[in-house]
């Protein structure tokens, strides 16, 4: 059975070339957006993902918000979530990675290293 993956980017742009990148790289998921944490935490509860990759920077919840309420919910315990962060500065991968972040992206990313990042949760 195909994973599920939620993006959640207030530009739908940006959404856009995650999901091309995602079927760029080959794998075969569905995917489902939401254009802010508080519509992303909201879809989640419902079932169903498999993965969340998250904007950190939206406006209702941002990034950090989303996981911290994600990881509270017995649903959301080990779910892989990759933050999208602007800089990928050492202390902002490490808020991301205390709030429960799995793994990381800088923007800009490249196809390639969401392929990467992405292929250790997808099996
Ligand atoms: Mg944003």
């Amino acid at each position: 059975m195909s994973k599920t993956v939620l993006v959640v980017d207030d530009s739908a742009m940006m959404r856009k070339i995650v999901i091309r990148n995602i079927d760029e790289a080959g794998f075969k998921v569905k995917t489902v957006e939401a254009e802010d944490g508080a519509v992303a935490l909201k879809v989640f509860m419902q079932g169903g993902i498999d993965i969340v990759i998250s904007d950190w920077n939206m406006p209702n919840m941002n990034g950090l918000t989303l996981i911290k309420e994600i990881r509270k919910t017995e649903l959301g315990k080990t779910v892989p979530i990759f933050m999208v962060t602007t800089e990928g500065s050492a202390e902002n991968v490490k808020e991301a990675v205390l709030a429960g972040a799995t793994n990381y992206l800088v923007k800009p990313f490249t196809a390639e290293a969401l392929k990467t990042k992405l292929a250790k949760v997808i099996t």
